[in-house]
């Protein structure tokens, strides 16, 4: 039997084991932390539990289809669903909502800008051909050579997809008002992507929350990581954790084992799913000419506040979007002049709103994600609580009146955090969805052409950040893996 290691237990190392073990490899997933599900975890204090990293699940067919492709049942793994997807709140004082069906979302979009829906439908009717195209050009393959991306059918798909523009410009072919190219650009915050600085190609976002809806794992997000160890597990393969792999074994072109303090494992292949700029730090005996020698830029980062509270509010849904008065001005603040904003913006994940068990009755738990730099040049021991004060005070006058009084637990996390847990430059979403470090410019999920047996899957990898995109490049790395040394 053949043997794999696959170093990380993040969602691209669970994915890429079970689908490996489904083949019939013997798999060791190395683990350094003392859990798994790297970025996809609890915060819990006490009786308060609530998701660390990842909250809004989008495109949920193509997470179950690909779990189903790695042999765990759909039926494991429970989304529901959020309608209305979420709330928009301007600083004017406007609130939109989005949801999924297209002619109340044009209603709304209507009745708060008026002469505006007609570009929501045209929006949408366009993309319901270029998302199948996109997803499958984009998501759905990988390019080992530059010249499988630089094809004819491809380059013009991409001047359809607005490649060369951003992603505000790109939805400013369909909507005028500020407030409206906020709502249909900021999704590229969830890669950790400037609106005006990710190309236009990532549209696909707002267009498929409202296509295939924005939904949410039973139990947090944080539920999946331990039902792939417990199902991987069970066929046979392991994991182990408080195991960092120090070294990769690559001998004469060719991938053969990893290396930890207990010593070396000789293996057949090897799935690298730590953050992909930090494999470089395992490859010692490899020639520096095949290591890419211009740093990455990472994503931007998040400061995040997990917080326990003995208080619900019924009007609440549970992702909700706060503008400060100008999202654009804010945010340039955050990727050009790498700053903390004087006005934030942030998002508020509250799961009681669509699943009661998530806070003891009666209780809520809320976590607020403020989009900032990445790790370098903020002195986040001293900034960071006062940002979070900031954040919570108008989350009180904006939509969660009596808020500060009822907390009963509160945690802040920030980009050091993050960089201390392994995430490169501290930026939350792996490196930055900019044009060049996006499709054949993203590492690949085979990154050397010239090493046989090593693969890579994980948020800096093509074809990004996102749990089902990460899974993606799981399954494009297996698929390689296969492809090139068979069962
Ligand atoms: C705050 C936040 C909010 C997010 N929100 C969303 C969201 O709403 N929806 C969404 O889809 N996505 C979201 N994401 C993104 C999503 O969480 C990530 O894209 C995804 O989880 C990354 O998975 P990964 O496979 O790259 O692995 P990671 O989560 O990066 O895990 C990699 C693992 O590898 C381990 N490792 C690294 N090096 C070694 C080594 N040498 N030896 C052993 N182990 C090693 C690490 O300890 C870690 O456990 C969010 C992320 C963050 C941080």
């Amino acid at each position: 039997m053949k043997r794999a290691a696959i170093v990380g237990a993040g969602i691209g190392g669970l994915t890429s084991a079970l689908l490996l073990n489904r083949q019939g490899w013997d798999v060791t997933v190395y683990e350094r932390g003392t859990r798994v599900g790297g970025r996809i975890g609890y915060e819990q204090n006490g009786e308060y539990r609530i998701d660390q990293g990842p909250t809004i699940v989008l495109l949920p067919d193509m997470l179950h289809g690909i779990l189903e492709e790695a042999g765990v049942d759909r039926s494991k793994v429970e989304l529901l669903r959020c309608d209305p997807l979420y709330r928009v709140h301007y600083s004017s004082g406007r609130v939109m909502t989005k949801m999924t069906d297209r002619r109340q979302q044009a209603e709304e979009i209507e009745r708060l800008f008026p002469g505006e829906s007609r570009g929501f439908t045209k929006f949408m009717k366009d993309m319901d051909t270029l998302f199948p195209a996109g997803r499958s050009a984009f998501l759905e393959r990988a390019f080992p050579r530059k010249r499988d991306f630089f094809t004819p059918s491809l380059l013009s798909l991409m001047g359809r997809l607005r490649a060369h523009k951003s992603v505000r410009k790109a939805v400013g072919d369909y909507f005028h008002h500020e407030e409206l190219l906020d709502a249909y650009s900021l999704q590229s915050l969830y890669i950790g992507g400037s609106p005006f600085g990710t190309p236009g190609i990532y549209s696909l976002l707002p267009y498929a929350e409202h296509e295939y809806g924005i939904w949410m794992v039973k139990g947090g997000y944080a539920a999946l990581p331990s039902i792939l160890e417990s199902e991987l597990i069970a066929r046979g393969g392991r994991v182990v954790l408080n195991t960092e792999v120090t070294g990769l074994r690559i001998q004469d072109g060719v991938c053969q084992g990893v290396e930890t303090a207990a010593g070396a494992e000789e293996v057949n292949a090897v799935i690298y799913n730590g953050d992909f700029p930090h494999l470089k730090g395992l490859l010692g005996n490899m020639p520096e000419a095949a290591v890419k020698k211009k740093p990455y830029r990472p994503s931007s980062g998040c400061v995040l506040i997990y917080v326990g509270v003995d208080k619900t509010w019924e009007d609440a849904a549970t992702h909700q979007f706060f503008l400060p008065p100008s999202l654009d001005a804010s945010l340039r603040e955050v990727f050009n002049q790498r700053r903390i904003p004087a006005k934030s913006s942030f998002y508020v994940f509250n799961p009681v709103a669509v699943d009661e068990s998530a806070a003891p009755a009666g209780h809520s738990v809320l976590y607020f994600l403020i989009p900032v730099p990445d790790a370098e040049g903020v002195d986040w021991s001293t900034e960071s609580d006062a940002l979070a004060d900031r954040v919570l005070e108008e989350a009180e006058q904006r939509g969660f009146p009596g808020l500060r009084a009822a907390i009963r637990w509160k945690k802040v996390r920030t980009p050091a955090d993050a960089e201390r847990d392994g995430l490169y430059g501290g930026g939350s979403f792996g490196i930055a969805p900019i044009l060049f470090q996006s499709g054949v410019y993203r590492p690949q999920p085979k990154p050397f052409p010239a090493i046989r047996g090593l693969y890579a899957a994980g948020a800096s990898v093509h074809p990004g950040g996102g749990v089902p995109i990460v899974m993606q490049s799981a399954r494009m790395a297996v698929n390689l893996l296969m492809k090139e040394m068979g069962t």
